[in-house]
């Protein structure tokens, strides 16, 4: 059973998650990916290659559709590269999904250097969360 993966970055902090999509493709490839709207389009865009279901953008309610993949079990990790200089109208979003990922207690990349130990970490992401 493939571990599903939800992958999302805010505005700027979108060429690193696409540099974080090349540089870990092989290891990205071993999981069913969902992405928010943009984010998704860029990595497809860079790693042609490598399948990523694509949700609403975030602010358009992709992040909410992530939390509730979250909710349903059907979420093994979250890599949210959040900016966090910038105000964004969909804050509240964006709490919201970080919250169910404590909730359900999935592990959760915030930033590039957590999201490079949950990615190198042969056992991190597990299907049955
Ligand atoms: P986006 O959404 O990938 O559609 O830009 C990310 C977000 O801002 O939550």
């Amino acid at each position: 059973m493939r571990a599903t993966l939800a992958l999302v970055a805010h505005d700027q902090k979108k060429a690193d998650m696409v540099a974080f999509a090349i540089r870990h493709g092989a290891r990205l490839a071993a999981f069913d990916l969902v992405a928010t709207g943009t984010t998704g389009g860029q990595i497809a865009e860079a790693v042609p290659e490598l399948p990523v279901v694509r949700l609403k953008s975030g602010p358009l309610g992709g992040d909410q559709q992530i939390g509730a993949l979250i909710a349903e079990g059907r979420v093994a990790g979250l890599i949210f590269f959040v900016d966090p200089l910038t105000p964004m109208p969909h804050d509240v979003d964006v709490k919201a999904l970080t919250r169910l990922a404590e909730l359900y207690d999935i592990p959760m990349a915030l930033n590039r250097a957590t999201a490079e130990l949950l990615i190198t970490h042969p056992t991190a992401f597990q299907p049955s969360h």
